[in-house]
């Protein structure tokens, strides 16, 4: 144990009201109130019951009861300001949400773990460590998380997302598998949008009544007709067959829908088609339009997909 130091405000030792301190791993001395920890956590309001400790006062602090605890202070100090009524910190590394996540297990602190749980759905933690945040949810036993979790890996090239993803060893076997077969359903249904069939049927080519937004609604140009191709009863140009090429082809490693709509997806096709100068600003508009529509349809059909989880059957203590 190194020497102790009273933590920073408010949970200094110029806290005359606080009633115990409690002592991080790193030695440093929270200055805190009995009535509020027991608040929040039941294992600290059966532990008070019973007397604790006085501190030693050779170090200048003030004599109070002393509980010793194995986490560090930075944890400890997040902790207790989830609980106080003082502004809470913003936490966004999975590496301390993942302490403070073990800690309110252990301590019982449903506030702290309901804190943790909205920290894991923000988009500074969920888009930047999807398959991390899928770890931490199958080891809590948090499930809404875990799928969106899921969902979330479907943005990065699989397990691309970091260079380390040490919360995966927590995980199940079969929680991986999960994982990985839940992708393997994501990317078959999505590939199958991109089939040229369908996507020229949902694009508007055999709609009866009318394309929605489609190729028919507006006559081919009659200068770049070269290199249109028919589907059906439309005219297809070539820039759409590479818009779509282009699209599928970055649906294989990340199939999401998005995904379609970046300048890499976009850009081939639309240098093609602003080579007319006749058709070039029709042409593009209709580019995005589709990209527009495209990725609705894939989300669409992502949102039906639902993330099979299994509850982590393991003894507590993971
Ligand atoms: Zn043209």
């Amino acid at each position: 144990m190194s020497a102790s130091s009273a933590a920073p405000a408010p949970f200094d030792d110029q806290n005359q009201s606080a009633d115990i301190i409690i002592r991080s791993s790193d030695g440093v001395c929270f200055y805190v109130h009995k009535l509020i920890i027991s608040q929040a956590s039941p294992i600290f309001h059966d532990m008070f019951l019973i007397p604790q400790p006085v501190s030693g006062d050779d170090e200048g602090f003030t004599k109070r009861p002393m509980v010793d605890m194995i986490e560090e202070s930075k944890i400890w100090d997040i902790i207790l300001r989830i609980c106080y009524p003082v502004p809470k910190p913003l936490v966004s590394c999975l590496h301390d949400i993942h302490a403070i996540l073990e800690a309110a297990r252990k301590y019982q602190i449903e506030v702290v773990s309901q804190e943790m749980r909205r920290t894991l759905l923000l988009p500074l933690v969920l888009e930047r460590h999807p398959c991390r945040v899928y770890a931490l949810a199958c080891i809590y036993n948090l499930p809404d998380i875990a799928q969106a979790a899921a969902r979330n890996t479907l943005h990065q090239p699989f397990l691309e997302d970091e260079a380390e993803l040490p919360e995966l060893v927590l995980m199940t076997g079969l929680q991986y598998h999960q994982l990985l077969q839940y992708r393997k359903k994501c990317q078959e249904v999505v590939a199958t949008l991109t089939a040229l069939g369908p996507f020229w049927t949902w694009a508007g080519c055999h709609i009866v009544g009318g394309p929605v937004f489609g190729f028919g609604a507006i006559p081919p140009c009659t200068q770049c007709t070269k290199g249109t191709s028919r589907v059906g009863a439309q005219k297809i140009p070539e820039f759409i067959k590479q818009y779509v090429r282009s699209a599928a082809k970055v649906l294989e490693d990340t199939p999401y829908g998005a995904a379609v709509c970046t300048r890499p997806v976009l850009e081939p096709a639309m240098t093609s088609a602003s080579r007319c100068d006749k058709c070039r600003e029709k042409s593009i508009g209709r580019i995005l339009d589709i990209a527009t529509t495209f990725a609705k349809q894939i989300d669409d059909r992502l949102n039906e997909i639902k993330f099979p989880v299994t509850r982590d059957v393991r003894p507590s203590g993971h």
